[in-house]
Order: C-alpha cells, then structure tokens, then sequence
C-alpha cells in the first residue's frame, strides 16, 4: 500500500523518532507516515518484529514467539493454568470454549460484529510486522541501538525538539536533523540504560522501577502421526504446576498443525513446548540437548510420542528469550506511574509497547497505535504554538520596519 501524496496535514513537516522497531513501534511509526510525517524507525537487532519470530524451512512453519492473536487477551490464557486442574481438562474445555467462542458473534461499541477467537496469519505471525517494514521502507534503521537522547526548546520558536544517538557495529552516531518528538517502545529494562538530556542537563531515569522479567524457552518439534498414540483433542495443553510432581517439567505445548494445518505436511504433528517461565527460570536457560530430553519427555508422557522427535535429528529448534514478558504483581501501579513521569516531564516524548497496555500483541498494536495519535496532536498544538509566534514575530518584524524605515525583514515585501 504506497502513501498518499496528499495527507498535507499540519505536521507534514515535522519528524518523529520511533524506538523500538517491536510490533509496537512499527504500528507506531506505520500510522505517522500514513499521516504524512517524517518518521524514522530505531531498531537495535538485525531485525525487526521482536517478540514476533517466524521461521519457514523444510516444509514447516512456526513461530519463535507469539503465535497467534486474540481478541481476548494473552495473560487469559495462561490463567487457564490456574482455572483447569488437569492438563487433559484444560485440553478439551480450551477446544470446547474456542468451538463456543467461534460461533459467538458480538457487537462492538459501534454496533459492528466482531467475531471472537485468535487468528495468525499463513505465514506465521511475523508476517504482520514484515509487512509494516515493508511499508516504511529505508525508515527503518536495524542495527541501531539507541544509545541516547537529548531534548531542547527553542525559546525563540517555541518548538521542543530531540537528537538521538545510537550505535551500529560499535560506532556511535548523532544524525541531524533533530526530531520534533519521540516514540519509545524498547522495553523499560533498555530505557533504564540510556542516557537521557533535558536542555543540557542529564535527566535522571532512576525513578524507573526495575521491571522483573520471565525467561522462555520455545523449543519445536515435529513426530510422525503413526507415532503419537495418544493425541489430544484441542489447541494444546497447559501443564499445571502440580503436575511436576508427576515429573512434567514443561508448562505447555501448542498443537501448531492442528491450530495451522497448512503449516505442516499432512503426515506431521508440529508443536510448541514453552519451558521455563516463573516457574524455572534455570530450565529456560538449560543447554539445548537438556531441553530436548525434558520436551521428550514431556510429550511421550503427555502424548504417546514415541522415538525421536524428527526436527531434532537434523538441527536444535530451540530459541530462548531471557526476557520473555515483563512479570508484573504489585509493583505495576509504580510501572505505570513512573512511565506517567516521563512523559509527563519531557515534552514531545511518549511511551508504548507491552510495557503499559498489555501483553498481547492486540494490545501492543493499540498501544503504539494510541501513542501515533498522541503525538499527531501533540505536534499539531505545537505547530499551532509555533505559528501564532510566526505571525508574531512577522507583525512586530513589520511594524519595527515602519519604524525607522531602514529595517527589511524576511517578511516583508521588498
Ligand atoms: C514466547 C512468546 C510467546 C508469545 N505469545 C503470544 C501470543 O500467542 N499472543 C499474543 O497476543 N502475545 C504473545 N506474546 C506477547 C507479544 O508477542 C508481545 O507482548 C509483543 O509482541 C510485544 O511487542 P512490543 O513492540 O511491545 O515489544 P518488543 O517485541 O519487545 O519490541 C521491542 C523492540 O525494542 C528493541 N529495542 C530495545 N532496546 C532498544 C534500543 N536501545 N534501541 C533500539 N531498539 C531497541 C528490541 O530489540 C525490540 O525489537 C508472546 C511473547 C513471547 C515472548
């Protein structure tokens, strides 16, 4: 979808750094540049997506990630743990409140129907944010870690504006021009290590409360239907913690090819097994060949998979996410407020991401998506500012040339 020449709008000229090149802060800086300002997209990885990771090879398709979105949200489905006393249990009424959930239609606040459900997309979920890549094109910088950034206001305009530097292969870069506001996505674990400038002055960040976070592992697995003998009905299974006492040490697999048939070969089951989380976080990081054993285990235990699950035989398909989710109790309130803070003391800059709105990637989309509209307004009170200083300076540049008759503005006619 090309950009329409014609959205002229009052912040047309005006530019926008958007860090963090995560779900959020593409939906971010997608919205901006279809609203006609400049933007331009900071990712410190090779890649952008974040926790949206797609893998396509030998016939398979999975996600690393997140695999599917829902319109209810992703914490719900892990208090299925705590809702379903037994794996089995939890396998079928998952099935059976998705079959419900499929034939409910609902009205949203318009009035429109909304069909309740997760979804992904064919080629697994990172297709979604390849797609915003590809629409913002050279505006995505990868490799470019943002390092820090400065905030300045122009008395004379009346116009704030940011510098940002980052780095990329260990070179550090202050590219100009400046920015008239921020978007910051990365999680707040990368913001507490930047350094950060107001009028010159170092902006102390140590309000920021340390965010605790869950460690992941996603391990893949691909058996031979003739060898699982016993496989279960529904999406998945969701180990409960008491389960470990029958030494389960998994917290839960998803049955891809069955959510996905089109993501394997009609002779294949291809599961998710997540390991680790809160509940070991020594296991997440366990060596590969430990985690094949414990995925193994779990799903000949749990399914009757027998032999050797194929996808190990050739290469390990394991990726571990040391920081999976933010872990939020208590402390979520002092998250919020300290976030409340930044924005609220450093103009033109504004925070989104799974961070604040939510840990699903709908909520990740609507956050970044909630921070575009902000600052669209936020720049369009401030050209609006901006302006009436123009015309100001104009009128009092004019009036000082009636004055003593010697004096030519830039504004007034030769
Ligand atoms: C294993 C797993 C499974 C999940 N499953 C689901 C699911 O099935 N359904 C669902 O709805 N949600 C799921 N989620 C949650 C969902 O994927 C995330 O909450 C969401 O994708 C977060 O998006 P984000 O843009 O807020 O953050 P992120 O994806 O974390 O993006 C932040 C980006 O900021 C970048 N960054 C950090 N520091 C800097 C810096 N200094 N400079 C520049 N860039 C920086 C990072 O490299 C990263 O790309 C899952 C998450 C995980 C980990």
């Amino acid at each position: 979808m090309a950009f329409r020449d014609d959205k002229k709008t009052l912040s047309s000229v005006k530019s926008v750094a958007v860090v963090g090149g995560g779900v959020s802060g593409l939906a971010a800086a997608y919205k901006l540049k279809s609203q006609g300002v400049r933007v331009t997209l900071f990712e410190a990885d090779e890649r952008a997506g974040g926790k949206l990771r797609s893998v396509s090879r030998d016939g398979l398709i999975w996600d690393e990630g997140a695999n599917t979105m829902m319109s209810c949200t992703f914490p719900e489905v892990w208090k299925l743990e705590k809702e379903f006393g037994s794996i089995i249990l939890g396998a079928i009424r998952s099935k059976f409140s998705q079959r419900k959930d499929d034939n409910k239609e609902r009205k949203n606040s318009s009035g429109e129907r909304k069909k309740r459900g997760s979804f992904s997309f064919y080629g697994g979920m990172q297709t979604l944010t390849d797609g915003l890549c590809n629409e913002l094109g050279d505006d995505l910088k990868l490799n470019s870690k943002v390092l820090s950034l400065s905030y300045n206001h122009d008395r004379n305009t009346l116009l704030d504006n940011w510098s940002v530097s980052y780095a990329t292969n260990h070179k550090e870069y202050s590219p100009k021009p400046s920015f008239d506001a921020v978007i910051m996505t990365a999680p707040l674990c990368n913001v507490k290590e930047m350094k950060i400038k107001k009028m010159g002055l170092p902006f102390d960040l140590g309000f920021l409360p340390e965010v605790n976070y869950v460690p992941l592992s996603v391990i893949i697995t691909t058996f031979k239907k003739e060898n699982v003998k016993r496989p279960l009905a529904g999406f998945g299974v969701l180990v409960p913690s008491k389960e470990q006492q029958n030494s389960l040490k998994t917290l839960g697999t998803l049955f891809s090819s069955t959510m996905f048939p089109e993501r394997a070969p009609s002779d294949v089951y291809l599961y998710t097994t997540f390991v680790g989380g809160s509940r070991d976080r020594n296991l997440a990081k366990a060596s590969v060949d430990e985690l094949k054993q414990v995925v193994t285990s779990d799903l000949r235990k749990l399914l009757g998979a027998e032999g050797e699950p194929a996808l190990f035989k050739y290469r390990p398909c394991c990726f571990y996410w040391s920081k999976a989710f933010p872990l939020y109790g208590r402390n979520y309130n002092s998250v919020l407020e300290a976030i409340n803070e930044m924005e609220g003391s450093l103009p033109g800059f504004f925070y989104a991401g799974n961070h604040r709105g939510g840990l699903s990637v709908g909520k990740a989309i609507a956050s970044g998506c909630k921070a575009a509209d902000l600052v669209l307004s936020y720049l369009n009170s401030s050209q609006l500012c901006s302006d009436l200083v123009d015309k100001m300076l104009t009128k009092w540049a004019v009036a000082m040339d009636h004055a003593d008759g010697s004096y030519k503005t830039p504004f007034s006619s030769p």
